[in-house]
C-alpha cells in the first residue's frame, strides 16, 4: 500500500500507513508506563548481597593527605584526564585528580565486560590521538583498547603524579573565610583548591531492579559493570569457558546487553535472555583500522573528522560522510530531508514535525525489516521489534545481537514487566520460573536522582549553599560551566552546554574551555569567577526553551532513562542546552575571543580583600 501525506502543498509517498504505527507506539508505551518510575531501582547500598568491591586493581595502602593546589579535579575518566591535559597545557600544574577506581578510565575502568566496545567511531571517540601519536587498531575499538588510551594520555600528560586513585570526595565546600575549596575524601584527606573541575559522569552508579527476592538467589550474581571473570572464567573477549554446563539469565537489552549477549551466547550451556522493551539493533560493520588510510592523514585530520560528524548529526548537511556510520544515518534520516525537494528550512515547524514522525517510522521499518531477514523463528522475531521512535531510547548497533536468537540454547524471555521476582533457584516472569545458576544485571545506571546522591556528596558554595538544594527544579548555569553561588566551580559533565552523540567530543571541548579560563585567572590573580544572575537566569530560559521540540517527541515514547522513565522533567537530557553543538561552540569561541567573558564576574584578589 503507498498513501501519499499533503505536507504544505508538497506530497509525499511513503509505503505505509503512520496511524496504525503510532496507535502500536501508544499501546506499547502504555504497557510499559509505570507509576514508580525511577523508584523501581535500587542500588549496591540496598543490594547488599551482591559486591561492588573493586575487583580490577589491588587495593591502594596510603596515609591521609592535606595539601593546598590550584585545582581539585573530581573524575579520572576521560573528563578529568582531558581537564588534567588541557590545564598542563596552560601550564597550570598544580593539581590533583580523585578518583574512585583504582586506575584512570572512568567507565571503561569499571565496563569489562565481554564484548564491550565504543558504539561511536573509535577515530572520533578516544581523545588526543593525534597528540599521543596513537591511532586504534578498529573502526570501533575494545573496551581494553579504550582503557589503554585512557591510560595512555595519563603517562602522556605526566597526570598519574596527580592521581589519587581508590578514593571518593565525601564532601567539597566553599570556604568564605579562605576562599578556597575544601575536599574532604573518604581516606581523610583534606584538599584545598582555588578551582574545582567536577568530571565524575553521568552513569556512575549500578542500578538493579527493585522486585522481591533479590537477596534469597543463591547462585551467582552481578552487575556488567563489575564482571565476575573468577566465576565465568574468560575475559572481555569471551572464553568463558566456566559458563559450559551453565544456565544463566541476562537483564536487560540496552547497549550493554545488546554487545554482551552474543558472548554469553557463545560461551552458556542455556542461556535466558530477559527482554522489556526490545532496543533498536542497526548494523555495526566493524573493521581493522585499513593501514592506507591510516598512511593518508594529515595533521589536523580528528578535528576535520569531529566537524565532519557533529556537522551531520546536528542537522548541518555536508557534502562528504567521512564517518559514515549508523549514527550519521539515524540522525540525518530522521529528520525527513530526503524525503522532499525543497530545503527542510522552508517547511512550517508543524510540517517539519509531521516530515519527521513519517521519516522516523520508515526508518523504524528498515529496523524490522533486519531483524526479519536474520531471526529464523518469526515470533522470536516478532518479539525483537522495537516499537517507538528511532531516538527514544538509545540506539544500538551490532552484528551478532540477533543472530544468537538462532541458537537453540537461546531463549528470549519477553515481557512488558520485567522480572517479577527472584527465588532462590532463579527468576520467574509473567508466572513463570526459570532456573539458573547465574543472573547477569545488564539493568543500567542510576539517571534521576540528584548529582549530590549520584555522586556521594554535595557541592556546598558560598554562604552554605546546597547545590542539592538549588538545583532542585533543574541545573542553574552560564553555558554548562559556571553557577551562581559556587565560585571557582566549573562542570565539565553533562550540563546545560550542546550535546549529541560523542560524549568525549564534548569533554574535550568543555575541558579546553575550562582549562584556559582558569588558566586566565590564575596568571592574573583573579580569586574569583561566578556567573552573573542575569546571564545565568537567562541562558537556563534558552536551555529550557532548547528542550522543547525533544519533550515533545519523548511523550510518544516507551520509557527509559531518556525520557526520565516516562518522568519527562527527569530525563537524561532535561539540563542539556539542545541546540546544534557547531552552532554552540561557536558562540563560546565568540565569547572567548571577545575577551569581556560576558555575564562572568572576575574578582581580583584585591577586590576581594577590600570587599
Ligand atoms: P539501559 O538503562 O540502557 O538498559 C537497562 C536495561 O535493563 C533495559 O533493557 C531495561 O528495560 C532493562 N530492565 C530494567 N529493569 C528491568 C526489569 N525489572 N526487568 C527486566 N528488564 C529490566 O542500561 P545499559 O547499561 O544497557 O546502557 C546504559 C547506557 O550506557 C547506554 O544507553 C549508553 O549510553 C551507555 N553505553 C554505551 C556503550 C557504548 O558506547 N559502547 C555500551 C553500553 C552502554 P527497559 O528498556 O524496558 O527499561
Amino acid at each position: 500500500m503507498t498513501i501519499t501525506l499533503p505536507i504544505c502543498g508538497t506530497e509525499i509517498d511513503v509505503d505505509f500507513d503512520p496511524a496504525p504505527i503510532r496507535q502500536r507506539y501508544a499501546e506499547e508505551r502504555a504497557r510499559r508506563l509505570r507509576e514508580d518510575n525511577f523508584g523501581q531501582f535500587q542500588g549496591f547500598a540496598d543490594v547488599r548481597a551482591i559486591d561492588d568491591t573493586d575487583q580490577f586493581s589491588a587495593p591502594i595502602e596510603r596515609g591521609a593527605i592535606a595539601a593546598e593546589h590550584d585545582v581539585v579535579i573530581l573524575g579520572g575518566g576521560f573528563g578529568g584526564l582531558l581537564a588534567g591535559a588541557y590545564l598542563t597545557q596552560q601550564g597550570v600544574t598544580d593539581f590533583r585528580i580523585v578518583e574512585q577506581a583504582g586506575d584512570f578510565g572512568g567507565t571503561w575502568y569499571w565496563n569489562r565486560y565481554p564484548g564491550v566496545q565504543c558504539d561511536v567511531e573509535s577515530y572520533i571517540y578516544l581523545p588526543l590521538l593525534e597528540e599521543t601519536g596513537y591511532l586504534p587498531t578498529q573502526r570501533y575499538a575494545d573496551g581494553d583498547e579504550i582503557l589503554g588510551h585512557a591510560q595512555r594520555i595519563g603517562r602522556h600528560f605526566d597526570l598519574y603524579r596527580a592521581a589519587l586513585f581508590q578514593t571518593s570526595a565525601t564532601s567539597v565546600r566553599w570556604s568564605d573565610t579562605l576562599q578556597r575549596w575544601e575536599i574532604r575524601t573518604d581516606r581523610d584527606d583534606v584538599l584545598t583548591a582555588r578551582f574545582v573541575v567536577r568530571a565524575n559522569g553521568p552513569l556512575n552508579k549500578p542500578q538493579f531492579p527493585r522486585v522481591p527476592g533479590i537477596a534469597d538467589f543463591k547462585g551467582a550474581m552481578f552487575h556488567t559493570s563489575r564482571w565476575d571473570y573468577g566465576y565465568t572464567g574468560g575475559d572481555q573477549h569471551g572464553g568463558m569457558t566456566n559458563l559450559r554446563d551453565k544456565r544463566v539469565a541476562i537483564i536487560g537489552t540496552g547497549a550493554t546487553g545488546i554487545q554482551a549477549v552474543p558472548f554469553l551466547a557463545e560461551d552458556a550451556a542455556e542461556l535466558f535472555v530477559i527482554q522489556r522493551t526490545p532496543s533498536l539493533v542497526g548494523p555495526r560493520d566493524n573493521r581493522p583500522t585499513d593501514p592506507a588510510w591510516a598512511a593518508s592523514l594529515t595533521p589536523g585530520w580528528q578535528q576535520r573528522r569531529h566537524h565532519n560528524f557533529n556537522s551531520l548529526v546536528n542537522g548541518h548537511p555536508q557534502d562528504e560522510n567521512l564517518v559514515g556510520d549508523i549514527w550519521t544515518t539515524i540522525l540525518t534520516a530522521v529528520t525527513g530531508r530526503h524525503l522532499v525537494e525543497a530545503p527542510l528550512e522552508s517547511f512550517a515547524l508543524d510540517d517539519q514535525v509531521v516530515l519527521a514522525e513519517v521519516a522516523d517510522m520508515q526508518l523504524m521499518r528498515t529496523v524490522h525489516d533486519r531483524i526479519e531477514g536474520i531471526v529464523a523463528n518469526p515470533a522470536t522475531a516478532e518479539k525483537l521489534k522495537p516499537w517507538f521512535g528511532a531516538i527514544c531510547k538509545r540506539p544500538t548497533f551490532n552484528d551478532e545481537y540477533l543472530q544468537s536468537f538462532n541458537r537453540p540454547s537461546v531463549h528470549l524471555i519477553a515481557s512488558a514487566n520485567g522480572v517479577e521476582k527472584f527465588t532462590e533457584t532463579g527468576l520467574v516472569v509473567d508466572g513463570e520460573h526459570y532456573e539458573v545458576d547465574c543472573i547477569v544485571f545488564a539493568t543500567g545506571f542510576e539517571t534521576g536522582s540528584s548529582t549530590a546522591d549520584r555522586y556521594g556528596y554535595d557541592i556546598v558554595g558560598r554562604n552554605g549553599l546546597s547545590m542539592r538544594e538549588e538545583f532542585a527544579a533543574g541545573a542553574k548555569t552560564l553555558h554548562g560551566f559556571f553557577s551562581a553561588g559556587f565560585p571557582n566551580f566549573v562542570e565539565l559533565g553533562l550540563s546545560q552546554n550542546a550535546y549529541v552523540v560523542n560524549f568525549t567530543y564534548m569533554l574535550d571541548r568543555k575541558a579546553r574551555h575550562a582549562a584556559r579560563v582558569i588558566g586566565h585567572a590564575l596568571s592574573r590573580d583573579i580569586a574569583r569567577i561566578e556567573p552573573e544572575d542575569g546571564a545565568q537566569a537567562e541562558w537556563v530560559q534558552r536551555t529550557r526553551e532548547s528542550g522543547l521540540a525533544r519533550l515533545f517527541y519523548l511523550a510518544t515514547c516507551t520509557p527509559g532513562y531518556y525520557s526520565g522513565q516516562g518522568d519527562l522533567q527527569h530525563g537524561f537530557f532535561g539540563d542539556v542546552y539542545q541546540r546544534s553543538e557547531i552552532e554552540y561552540w561557536e558562540m563560546i569561541e565568540k565569547w572567548w575571543e571577545a575577551g569581556a567573558f560576558e555575564g562572568l564576574q572576575l574578582s581580583s584578589a584585591e577586590l576581594e580583600l577590600q570587599g
